[in-house]
């Protein structure tokens, strides 16, 4: 008989076998054949694991960004450790010097700037009829309010580049 093909998981805890993971899973079983509390994905180890891997993935994705030195041209910069935004270097310092915070785990990316949204004639899709036809008039505004509007900046996102202090 063939047990290797055909059971792959074993509780750790019983020592029963399951054929798929799917019915492991439904047993309360995590991939790795330990007990997992009801409706998690994983047991506390793997989870750990899991969270330790995502957290290297970030600080990877971080480290592979390019560098900028912090100058006129940077407005705005998120700091991934603290979930804080700052607009100038000296702001950084000290929040980490008042929370006691190691400034070695900073992790500063630039903002970048984020415009409103240009509006377009689907938005009366609700309000029109088929042959509805839009008035040159209409038009015309939406142009003159989209050209303003796009230069607006609603919010900074942080997908710049990584900053040096
Ligand atoms: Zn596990």
């Amino acid at each position: 008989m063939n047990y290797t093909k055909e059971v792959l998981y074993k509780s750790i805890r019983t020592g029963t076998y399951y054929k798929t993971p799917e019915e492991a899973e439904k047993s309360g079983l995590c991939s790795c054949g330990n007990e997992k509390k009801r409706h998690r994905i994983y047991c506390d180890n793997c989870e750990a694991v899991k969270q330790q891997e995502a957290a290297n993935y970030e600080f990877k994705k971080f480290k592979n960004k390019s560098v900028k030195i912090w100058g006129d041209t940077v407005k705005i910069v998120y700091d991934e450790n603290t979930d804080i935004w700052f607009h100038d270097e000296v702001e950084v310092t000290e929040h980490y010097a008042n929370e006691k915070l190691n400034i070695s785990d900073v992790r500063l990316v630039e903002g970048v700037p984020n415009y409103l949204s240009e509006i377009e004639t689907d938005i009366y899709e609700e309000d029109i009829h088929d042959e509805f036809e839009f008035s040159d008039k209409l038009l015309e505004a939406l142009e003159n309010l989209n050209e303003v509007a796009g230069k607006i900046i609603g919010c900074y996102l942080p997908d710049g580049c990584r900053i040096e202090l």
